[in-house]
């Protein structure tokens, strides 16, 4: 990701254990964290809202909604954040169901990302308006039928395998 010290310009940075660029001349560190992304099961009976990414990585496959987290945001406020941007929805009662790592690599950059998984129960379908830049469709999957294969994130897909096995 560096190749010259952004402090002091040498060639002495070293990325160490996927963790932290260290400058072995000028002492400089910086921490490449694990980034913070939410995602949403939305249900409503036995179908689970998906949506089909506009871009890459995995342009074409499908996905949960939700996004990376920003600075100062609880997760919960990320995920109604996101939904709202991404299908025009106004959801806040999210139940927490499982956090899985995952890794995202976006212009040669990869970032190592805790993906955070929360459900909501939704009682009627809702009208929605999907962000076309971001996504290209939507569907509501029957979990009997959903094939998690066509799913563009390992962690996702782990998440939607385990909330179908629950939910038998
Ligand atoms: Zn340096």
């Amino acid at each position: 990701m560096f190749k010259y010290c952004p402090k002091c310009g040498t060639e002495k940075i070293e990325f160490i254990n996927n963790r932290y660029f260290k400058c072995s001349n000028c002492e400089f560190i910086y921490f490449h964290n694990v980034a913070t992304a939410t995602a949403a099961i939305i249900v409503h009976n036995n179908e689970i809202l998906m949506t089909v990414r506009a871009k890459n990585p995995k342009k074409g496959k499908l996905d949960l909604p939700g996004g990376f987290v920003n600075p100062n945001e609880s997760l919960e406020q990320s995920l109604s954040r996101e939904i709202n941007e991404e299908l025009g929805l106004k959801l806040t009662n999210w139940l927490y169901f499982c956090g899985l790592p995952n890794t995202y690599t976006f212009k040669n950059i990869t970032y190592y990302t805790q993906d955070c998984v929360f459900i909501n129960r939704l009682a009627t379908k809702p009208a929605i308006t999907i962000e076309q830049s971001e996504i290209t469709d939507y569907l509501w999957l029957d979990m009997d039928l959903l094939d998690p294969s066509r799913m563009a994130f390992n962690s996702l897909r782990t998440a939607v395998e385990h909330f179908i096995q629950q939910s038998k």
